[in-house]
């Protein structure tokens, strides 16, 4: 029996005769940290959104926590459920508080009464570190701040794995630490995390398992130190020489 987490078996994709994905076999393990490193349109981001099927793959198998994805008779919804997602940009609803946004979906999607999904919400508000802004809105808060309220939302929802696509490409310099800092404790927690990222330093010190894509394939992986200090591959080498 296969006890992965997430399975992408032969996993396709192509875009307007363009093979996005072409493929692709990963498999993610309960509590394990994959970062995905590689040049921008390697495919990165159209993997992640096959994961939780905002991509349908145009053949191959993806199984996440021993539901069928791409079955055409899955429960998308309920299978969703169990897949936190943050993107580069946070993506917040602008007109609702902190508060709102944490706790909104605990009450539509779960049917939580206001007063229990509140305290969900402001229960991991607490654990990024922003329970004193509960009442703010998005508008309000740091770029830092918006994807650590990101990050609160998605796990409100209590995931089996959560997904990040560049969590911090769009956020200033100095922003970056305290969104990092959230997510290695994530990790510490034993979250089971994908992460799409540009810092090699996280990578580096955080994934158990590096994946570098190039066009639309997995041309190598391995434990930090292996891809990261002695890449085997040509492509991966000049990769990590640009980015560093
Ligand atoms: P990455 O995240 O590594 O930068 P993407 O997965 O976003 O790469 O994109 C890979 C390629 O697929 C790019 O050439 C991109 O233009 C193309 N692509 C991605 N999404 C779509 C889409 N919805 N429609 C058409 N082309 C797309
Ligand atoms: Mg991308």
């Amino acid at each position: 029996m296969n006890t992965a987490l997430v399975e992408l078996a032969a996993v396709s994709k192509t875009f307007s005769g363009q093979r996005v994905l072409d493929d692709i076999d990963l498999e993610v393990e309960r509590g394990e940290v994959v970062c995905v490193i590689g040049p921008s349109g390697s495919g990165k981001s159209t993997l992640l959104r096959c994961v939780n099927r905002l991509e349908t793959p145009d053949s191959g198998r993806v199984v996440v926590a021993g539901v069928d994805l791409t079955d055409p008779d899955c429960d998308i919804d309920a299978a969703r459920r169990q897949i936190g997602m943050v993107f580069q940009q946070f993506n917040l609803f602008a007109h609702r508080n902190v508060l709102d946004n944490c706790a909104l979906a605990l009450r539509t999607v779960l049917g939580l009464k206001r007063t229990e999904a509140e305290r969900k919400a402001r229960d991991q508000l607490e654990w990024v570190g922003l329970a004193d802004r509960a009442n703010a809105y998005p508008s309000e808060l740091s770029g830092g701040q918006q994807q650590r309220v990101a990050i609160a939302r998605a796990l409100a929802m209590d995931p089996a794995l959560m997904l990040f696509d560049e969590p911090t490409s769009a956020l200033d310099p100095e922003l970056v630490g305290d969104v990092l800092t959230v997510m290695r404790r994530l990790a510490d927690a034993g979250t089971t995390m994908i992460v799409v990222t540009h810092e090699m330093g996280f990578a580096r010190e955080v994934a158990d398992r590096v994946v570098f894509m190039d066009a639309g394939r997995i041309v190598e992986q391995g434990t930090p130190a292996q891809v990261l200090g002695h890449p085997r591959v040509e492509r991966t080498r000049d990769f990590l020489q640009r980015v560093s």
